[in-house]
């Protein structure tokens, strides 16, 4: 462990280390105020410049993780937004998730180190938040009224969540077919909910129309730049984390790989695992991090446009008639799909499709761990079986999965992912006959 280290007060950590925005297909650079979502030449993402040389010259690694701040806003110094107050409302309880070690898994799959961060315990239990709280925190920076996203539910439910907690208006566009759960979440928070006679690319595009007529500020994932910087946050805890565990198991005597980490992401529009590669080149970019994780994203395959590509050899992705039951990521055109094909490519990593069938086994085998996880959730997990299978993960590797959202959200594929409870007569009788 660092022994106790001097924690500066930052008061002005925003400073000026916004410096626009780079186009992720033409490298054309913007101004922060120039444009506000994608490339007004190609349509690309736009990926947000910091200016690393103004953050290390105020900061060290220690002045983030000597804070005590146990959400995401402890990485405040990385963020191209202000601080957005809300103290003692759940948006300072987005992100900063646990891991947990899976010894008994990690023995089923004779791999030595296998860990898994559970996204499930944000505040509204998916991994969206962290997205959500940093879009929320820009529109009120620039004084938007209202915030509009099109969401599969997860990110409205974490839009709408983490807006109730500042008293942010929100609009939200999902699906009809959205799981109930996530359906009464947008509406338990408050916000307006439109639901869409169409799948969720129809939602998406509907959004951004409404966007445009209505002033709206829109979170759309992948056209909003500032949810990849939101959904980066990952990345940075798991640097951290990281770097203790290794600390804490060379102090411990145990074996520490040389290896780097291999992270397993599930997939849908691609901008999980653009945001997390982000994160991570961040911190190589200002020399806090040596070695780049290998990032492998996992898609169902009834939803792969983007592993699709990745195996093509291309970023060039083409729509699919998305069918999955992991409706998080249920995607025809994923909005975040170049980026998205690079994280694996420029990282050593790799794109794994897995059936339903798989998600549903996966369901079942976090669960007796005490890890909940909705058919999205399991998918990164369901990857890495496969993955040690065509052995693209050896024994060696030390490897942590996302469960990227909880089982709650959609209790009607957790059923189908175990057997039912027997009924039985209220006697003696019955239990015996059963047992
Ligand atoms: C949104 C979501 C994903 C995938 O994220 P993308 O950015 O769309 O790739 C995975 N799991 C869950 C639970 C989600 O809600
Ligand atoms: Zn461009």
């Amino acid at each position: 462990m660092h022994l106790a280290v001097f924690c500066r007060v930052m008061k002005e950590m925003r400073m000026d280390k916004f410096k626009g925005y780079r186009c992720s297909l033409c490298n054309t650079e913007y101004l922060p105020g120039q444009v506000t979502y994608t490339c007004p030449q190609d349509g690309g993402n736009l990926d947000v410049v910091l200016d690393y040389d103004a953050i290390r010259q105020k900061f060290q690694p220690e002045d983030l993780t000597c804070r005590a701040e146990d959400s995401l806003w402890r990485y405040l110094p990385l963020l191209p937004v202000p601080d957005p107050g809300g103290e003692g409302t759940p948006i300072r309880a987005a992100g900063w998730t646990p891991v947990f070690t899976l010894t008994r898994l990690a023995e089923k799959l004779g791999l030595e180190h296998l860990w898994l961060k559970d996204e499930s315990r944000n505040p509204t239990a998916s991994f969206k938040d962290r997205a959500s709280a940093v879009v929320v925190a820009r529109a009120r920076e620039i004084g938007a009224e209202v915030v509009v996203t099109a969401s599969t539910g997860n990110a409205g439910a974490a839009l709408a969540g983490m807006s109730a907690a500042i008293g942010q208006k929100a609009v939200i566009f999902a699906p009809k077919s959205a799981p109930p759960a996530k359906v009464a979440q947008l509406l338990v928070f408050g916000a307006k909910v439109i639901l869409v006679d169409g799948t969720y690319d129809e939602a998406f595009d509907l959004t951004i129309k409404a966007a445009q007529e209505f002033g709206w500020y829109c979170r759309n994932t992948g056209y909003n730049p500032f949810t990849a910087e939101g959904k980066k946050t990952a990345a940075l805890e798991i640097w951290e984390w990281y770097n203790q565990k290794k600390e804490w198991m060379t102090e411990h005597g145990e074996s520490v790989s040389d290896v780097p980490l291999t992270v397993f992401v599930s997939v849908g529009d691609g901008n999980i695992i653009s945001g997390m590669h982000k994160g991570f080149k961040d911190l190589l970019a200002l020399g806090w991090m040596e070695k780049m994780p290998r990032i492998i994203g996992v898609q169902a395959e009834g939803s792969a446009a983007i592993a699709n590509a990745f195996h093509a050899g291309t970023e060039k992705i083409i729509p699919v008639s998305a069918k999955t039951i992991a409706d998080s990521i249920s995607v025809d055109l994923p909005r975040d799909g170049g980026r998205a094909v690079r994280a694996a490519r420029g990282t050593g990593g790799t794109y794994i499709q897995v059936s339903d069938e798989e998600i549903l086994q996966a369901i079942a085998a976090l669960g007796p761990l005490g890890i909940f996880a909705e058919p999205a959730g399991a998918t990164a997990y369901a990857g890495l079986v496969r993955a040690v299978g065509q052995e693209i993960v050896k024994a060696g590797d030390p490897v942590l999965v996302l469960n990227t959202g909880s089982g709650l959200k959609d209790v009607r594929a957790a059923m189908q992912a175990v057997a039912a409870a027997p009924v039985i007569e209220p006697t003696l009788e019955a239990i015996k006959r059963i047992l």
